[in-house]
């Protein structure tokens, strides 16, 4: 447990003044950021390659009297930026990778903006943009105050794909930091407090032998029949795991066309549960039955862990804060304009799968929200003890610190994340007012950390509550580097298509 000591009394007066302070030059600079957002939004950069985007947010922060790190934990798109000395350190966190396959001009009907190409359908684009202005209003507010404390970005690349947190927790980044903050936009605002799955991402690559597939099949040895058995096998596994595990693959390789016997293969699984230590069980059993594919096709094979990652911690003491601060600031509301777009958006949406989701996620009064597209309610987090079914790396942050990363609505409520629709919202109006209004929570939140010592305290005797004495330990073993080759060669093939 680390402790705290209060080094300035400030009264309330002042104390609302800062956030005030905060908020006027977020305002100030409001188009400033939405144009970085709309710029990161046209690159739609993927993971570990979004190299243009984050040399923009690099440039914003050195201009702005940050000393920034870039190129950090073996990845050229990751940065720390680094303002202020001392006590607290609160860590903003960014993320700036987009998504294959999903582009979209910012219309409310499915029309790419660069066909089959990749967009910002998770809204990535926006929530870097949010949280490093944040940081940065917060140092102007802290140096004019003449406040105590250090304020860190962590620009982390590939949250979408190859979990560049995990990289940089290993490197030991996140060390010296007392608190983080991020956000991500959503449909909902709120600072939830439910876990999220661990997982495995592994690539099982088998090799074989070519032959003719008719005239001397023999002699083929077929990498391809090891994918199919290893996923049988899998798909038997299934019934003797935890419920709550969920494993999904794809094969990337099957084989040039049926007449040649395969000789290589490949596929994509992820293995998520709950806890790191029910995927360490199951990645075990999984890497078995690889093994047990490879000896029935007498094919070798080859396991590729490419990124591994931990469940969420929780901090209700940072959701309330959090929750605080989205009220002060208020919800910026929405124009006829903006309802119209989401209503159109709303069309091409299956409102009964969208009802069944709400209830699903235990989305109180869920029922209000039948007609509503776009959320302006900003809810206490319902969801402490519930697991989300996804991942993020920002759970491998929340073992380092008490962390939080809240939603602002922006996504049209129903509508799938990961989505053209998603694309489309992100790069207009809608994505503008999210944006501006996690940054104006984000910065007063972070105020708040600086200036009352108690709020940490009572943040990191929870966090040790919930860690319960768990040890984080990487997941990602010491001679794992982040996948750059992989991430460049998905970037290629897609060069016709930008
Ligand atoms: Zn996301």
């Amino acid at each position: 447990m680390i402790s705290f000591t209060s080094i300035y009394t400030i009264d309330y007066y002042d104390y609302m003044s800062i956030k005030e302070e905060a908020w006027k030059w977020i305002d100030e600079h409001k188009d400033e950021f939405i144009e970085l957002s709309d710029k990161v939004w046209e690159l739609a950069e993927l993971g570990l390659v979004e190299f243009e985007s984050a040399k923009l947010h690099v440039k914003m922060l050195r201009k702005h009297g940050f000393e920034v790190d870039h190129g950090v934990a073996g990845m050229p798109s990751a940065f720390v930026a680094t303002w202020g000395e001392g006590k607290p350190v609160i860590g903003f966190m960014g993320e700036y990778d987009a998504l294959p396959g999903i582009s979209n001009k910012p219309v409310p009907y499915k029309d790419p903006l660069v066909e089959d190409g990749p967009g910002h359908g998770c809204g990535h684009n926006i929530h870097g943009t949010s949280g490093f202005m944040a940081a940065i209003a917060t140092r102007y507010v802290l140096e004019e105050e003449g406040l105590e404390g250090t304020v860190k970005c962590f620009g982390s690349p590939a949250e979408e794909n190859y979990d560049g947190k995990a990289y940089m927790v290993r490197a030991g980044l996140f060390d010296d930091a007392d608190a983080c903050l991020s956000h991500h936009a959503s449909s909902m605002n709120v600072a939830g407090l439910s876990s999220s799955n661990a997982v495995n991402s592994v690539k099982y690559e088998f090799h074989g032998k070519t032959a003719h597939a008719a005239g001397s099949p023999e002699q083929g040895r077929s990498s391809l029949d090891a994918v199919e058995l290893m996923n049988i096998g899998v798909n038997f596994l299934r019934e003797h795991v935890i419920q709550d595990a969920r494993i999904h693959y794809v094969i990337e390789k099957g084989g040039g066309q049926p007449n040649v016997v395969p000789d290589y293969a490949r596929s994509w699984y992820y293995i998520r549960a709950p806890e790191r230590s029910q995927v360490d069980e199951i990645y075990k059993r999984i890497n078995k039955i690889a093994e047990g594919a490879s000896l029935m096709t007498e094919t070798d094979y080859k396991i590729d862990l490419i990124a591994a990652i931990y469940n969420k911690i929780p901090s209700k003491t940072l959701s309330e804060l959090v929750t605080e601060n989205m009220r002060d600031v208020g919800h910026p509301g929405w124009t006829d304009e903006e309802l119209e777009f989401a209503g159109k958006i709303a069309e091409t949406i299956d409102q009964k799968a969208k009802m069944e989701s709400l209830k699903q996620r235990k989305v109180p009064d869920y029922q209000k929200y039948k007609d509503v597209n776009l959320v302006m309610d900003i809810l206490d987090a319902w969801n402490d003890g519930e697991i989300s079914h996804g991942s993020t790396d920002v759970s491998d942050v929340s073992w380092q610190c008490p962390t939080m990363e809240f939603n602002t609505s922006c996504n049209v409520l129903g509508a799938p994340g990961h989505d053209w629709r998603f694309t489309a919202v992100s790069g207009m109006s809608i994505g503008h007012k999210s944006l501006i209004f996690a940054a104006k929570t984000m910065a007063a939140s972070a105020l708040d950390l600086f200036t009352k010592p108690e709020i940490l305290e009572e943040a990191w005797k929870e966090h040790e509550e919930r860690l319960g004495g768990r040890e984080y330990s990487s997941p990602i073993p010491d001679d794992i580097d982040p996948p750059l080759e992989i991430a460049k060669e998905a970037w290629e093939r897609l060069k016709g298509k930008r």
